[in-house]
């Protein structure tokens, strides 16, 4: 009994898993055999990784991309009375971080071919929010799958209105917009990054915030650490005879990452371009083998090189004949780790008690009644990958 529940579980393939090389656990363990576990020298090397090849100008680590969100926030002034808008079709970090500032979260709806917030949705919304005068301080895209969001079209509406952009590009390390490097920072003010064990790279939890704009890395440095600082600059000056050799300027956190988990970001750095690459062959050959099936495959903007974090297809249900949830349950049954990225955040009860209605976003509806996420990760095998597309095939009654 218990063999048979271990074979079941080794030939379940997840959507989405880690890869952990010899190097990863040698720098782990490398770190466990140093003098420091944490505030040691592999999160500042870690950062400098990322920041110059993303090239920008600052990063700052993080124990997750949704403390990540939080700092970026504050960091930008999101506080009481103000408001902030994203995509519904995220995971609830991307909206939480508002209302942990005391802020409220409205939602964008998306576009109908990258799922992405739809920028015609948000000149419209910009333009009726002007006119009640209540414009979102900041504007929240997420580049959903790995995919980067019009991220032009969004920062010249920034320009006209007025907002700030944090980029949610937990799906989207190693991806391009226009040939350069998501998390440069041309057209926002702060990316995040995501390092948990399911998204491209990671650090096994961990997130990283990024910024051109040395005064907002200085502040999301400030909170990561409960606003306390070494810096005599930063201080406020004290008798000469009193001895202070750190001081609690702000209200921060304790969001630091772990040397630990630096290390082992670090060193998966090293294969990201790797990674990515990887889920790009992927992706192709699974348009490939889903031709003539009745889904949607994920459609590529000509601008972007996506990380590939997702595979999510749409169920073309009126050729399938069957629930959305059936297909689901049928692929769960046959060992296929399928999930849905995402439910509008605005349907999670949380939400729904703050006041939010069913179909406030009606492409953002459509899609979440038609969405599977196929797994998708850089070890996928080729026989793994027929495998989920023989259980598709069948789900959908072909
Ligand atoms: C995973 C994820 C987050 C949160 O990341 P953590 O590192 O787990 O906190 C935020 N936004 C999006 C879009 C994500 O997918």
């Amino acid at each position: 009994m218990i063999r048979a529940i271990a074979l079941e579980r080794v030939s379940m393939i997840p959507y989405g898993r880690q890869d952990i090389s010899e190097a990863d656990i040698q720098a782990v363990v490398n770190v466990l055999r140093s003098d420091f576990l944490t505030q040691g020298p592999a999160v500042p090397a870690f950062e400098k990784a990322v920041a110059s090849y993303c090239g920008v100008g600052h990063a700052v680590a993080l124990n997750s991309a949704t403390s990540a969100l939080h700092v970026a926030c504050l960091a930008l002034g999101v506080g009481a009375g103000d408001v902030v808008w994203t995509s519904p079709i995220t995971f609830v970090a991307s909206a939480n971080c508002a209302l942990y500032c005391g802020a409220s979260v409205d939602f964008v709806d998306i576009d109908p071919r990258t799922y992405n917030l739809s920028v015609e949705r948000l000149a419209e919304k910009l333009a009726q929010a002007e006119k009640s005068g209540c414009l979102p301080k900041v504007v929240i895209p997420v580049h959903l799958c790995g995919q980067p969001c019009d991220m032009a079209g969004i920062h010249a509406l920034s320009q006209h209105y007025g907002f700030k952009i944090i980029e949610d590009a937990s799906h989207a390390i190693g991806g391009k917009y226009r040939e350069e490097s998501i998390g440069n920072g041309r057209y926002s003010d702060i990316t995040v990054f995501s390092f948990h064990p399911v998204k491209i790279i990671t650090a096994g939890e961990g997130g990283m915030a990024l910024a051109n704009d040395k005064n907002l890395a200085k502040r999301m440095r400030l909170l990561r650490s409960h606003g306390i600082t070494s810096d005599v600059a930063d201080m406020i000056p004290r008798a000469p005879e009193e001895l202070w050799f750190y001081q609690q300027i702000a209200l921060g956190f304790n969001y630091r990452m772990t040397d630990i988990h630096a290390a082992l970001g670090l060193s998966q750095m090293q294969r990201l371009d790797e990674f990515v690459a990887k889920r790009h062959a992927i992706a192709r050959r699974y348009e490939e083998l889903l031709a003539g099936l009745p889904v949607t495959t994920p459609w590529q903007h000509p601008d972007s090189y996506s990380g590939f974090h997702l595979y999510v297809i749409r169920l073309k249900l009126a050729e399938i004949g069957k629930t959305q949830r059936e297909v689901f349950e049928a692929l769960q049954t046959a060992g296929i780790g399928v999930n849905l990225h995402y439910i509008p955040v605005y349907r999670q009860p949380y939400y729904a008690k703050l006041g939010f209605e069913t179909g406030y976003c009606l492409e953002a509806e459509q899609y979440y009644a038609e969405a599977i996420s196929i797994p998708m990760y850089p070890a996928l095998t080729e026989a793994q990958q027929d495998r989920v597309v023989t259980a598709l095939r069948e789900a959908t009654g072909l």
